[in-house]
């Protein structure tokens, strides 16, 4: 009865745990800059706090816009799905790059 998180709807819900998981893991080392998200490594990820949809960056890309020394909570990120800017930042290491699934967004500035 190990394997009863394989369904579609299993892996849905395990992607709303895993921010979660590593932000509270991640407490004991403040990341407040984008230099240090960089130096570990760790994925950006904002999660909408109105659909719940997620993006994840890769720190580097992001410290590449907005300067190393950005908190990456202070992100203007905005949802695609309902333009809200209302976001939910956390940070994580990827023990998942080889997942396929993950999709990794690249910031684009947007004008107006
Ligand atoms: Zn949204």
């Amino acid at each position: 009865m190990r394997q009863q998180a394989t369904a579609a709807g299993g892996i849905a819900l395990a992607l709303d745990y895993v921010p979660v998981l590593f932000h509270l893991l991640f407490m004991a080392v403040s990341i407040d800059t984008l230099g240090k998200a960089i130096r570990h490594h760790m994925f950006v990820v904002a999660t909408c706090r109105r659909c719940e949809r997620q993006a994840r960056f890769l720190a580097s890309d992001l410290g590449g816009v907005y300067g190393h020394g950005r908190d990456p909570r202070s992100l203007p990120f905005r949802c695609t799905v309902c333009d809200s800017r209302d976001c939910r930042v956390t940070l994580m290491e990827p023990p998942f790059d080889r997942t396929p699934e993950t999709i990794v967004w690249r910031p684009v500035k947007i004008r107006g």
